[in-house]
């Protein structure tokens, strides 16, 4: 299964690609945009069709393919932060690893993943060996945003850029891979469009759990008197609040749009909390108050019961 979060720069990668493989060469790529958005899942498909020979590459079968998705190929290089930073030394050993011929590809493939996290001794020893380009060395630079990086590393890349989808069509990509409709919207909703973060939080199983908590919680809250069990529920729970929060607020938006008159969603989440006569608006403005009292350090227990008394205060309210 290939990762689909870049799909629709599927047809750019193919023809950089053949660029490369024609000698038409671009010797450095730098992937930006957001987290969860492909950036590196891209760069491992580009890399596998550098070093595949066959006529479309990446084939998926031959030996070079096999080891690159294996993650042994050795020409394939990969560079990541320790600590949080990649420093010089790190840096120099790929430049010299590079220096020598390639193994058994055409070229040498190097990722630096988290390239913004360079320092600027690293940024620079790379510089070297980016400024005179062999044609025997493709660079994948993958950073959030390319502020971190030197204006000479980055005007030596040509630039790639990964946005977020709507919810919509990352929903949809996620339904594509078998992920039940409700589920993928949940998914693509709280991972805010970037189908690679909401693939994580699929295989998260804290996460899945964490939601039935949470639904549960608000299905036991009919009245005042229940507010303090509720709210128990989750506050006992070591979840994050900011992610439960997270979770009220795309439920409580999707509430809003249904009661606004949208077409109802396959999303058996949100029928569940019309069904308890939850109103959408409220929700809403409950939550945005809750986030603005957790960053105000305001106690969560106190910050959730105060929340679920918002919900109550209307009850019958659908509208
Ligand atoms: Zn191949």
């Amino acid at each position: 299964m290939e990762p689909s979060g870049w799909i629709g720069q599927k047809h750019k990668l193919k023809h950089l690609m053949r660029s490369v493989h024609t000698g038409r060469i671009v010797h450095a790529l730098l992937l930006t945009g957001p987290e969860g958005t492909g950036k590196r899942a891209a760069a491992e498909y580009l890399a596998r069709g550098l070093v595949c020979a066959e006529a479309d590459p990446p084939c998926g079968g031959c030996p070079a393919c096999k080891q690159a998705l294996a993650g042994i190929h050795p020409d394939i290089h990969v560079l990541e932060p320790e600590r949080g930073m990649i420093r010089i030394d790190p840096v120099r050993a790929l430049m010299n690893a590079l220096s020598m011929r390639p193994y058994s590809a055409k070229l040498h493939v190097a990722i630096i993943d988290g390239a913004d996290h360079m320092n600027e001794s690293a940024q620079n020893a790379l510089l070297k060996t980016l400024e005179s380009p062999t044609g025997s060395v493709m660079f994948l630079l993958i950073a959030e945003s390319a502020s971190g990086l030197l204006p000479t590393v980055i005007s030596r890349c040509q630039t790639l850029r990964f946005a977020p989808m709507s919810v919509q069509e990352c929903a949809q990509t996620l339904m594509a891979q078998g992920i039940a409709p409700e589920r993928a919207r949940t998914l693509a909703g709280l991972a805010q469009g970037a189908p690679h973060k909401a693939l994580r939080l699929n295989d998260d199983t804290e996460f899945a759990a964490l939601r039935e908590t949470v639904l549960r919680s608000i299905e036991t809250l009919k009245s005042d008197k229940d507010v303090l069990t509720s709210a128990n529920l989750l506050t006992q729970d070591k979840a994050d609040p900011m992610r439960i929060l997270d979770m009220l607020e795309l439920w409580a938006r999707d509430l809003m749009a249904l009661q606004n008159g949208a077409p109802p969603f396959e999303a058996d989440d949100v029928a569940k909390l019309q069904r308890c006569g939850i109103h959408g608006k409220r929700m809403l403005d409950a939550v945005l108050l809750a986030r603005r009292q957790i960053n105000a350090n305001v106690a969560w227990t106190y910050v959730l019961e105060n929340l679920y008394f918002s919900l109550l205060s209307h009850p019958k309210s659908t509208r």
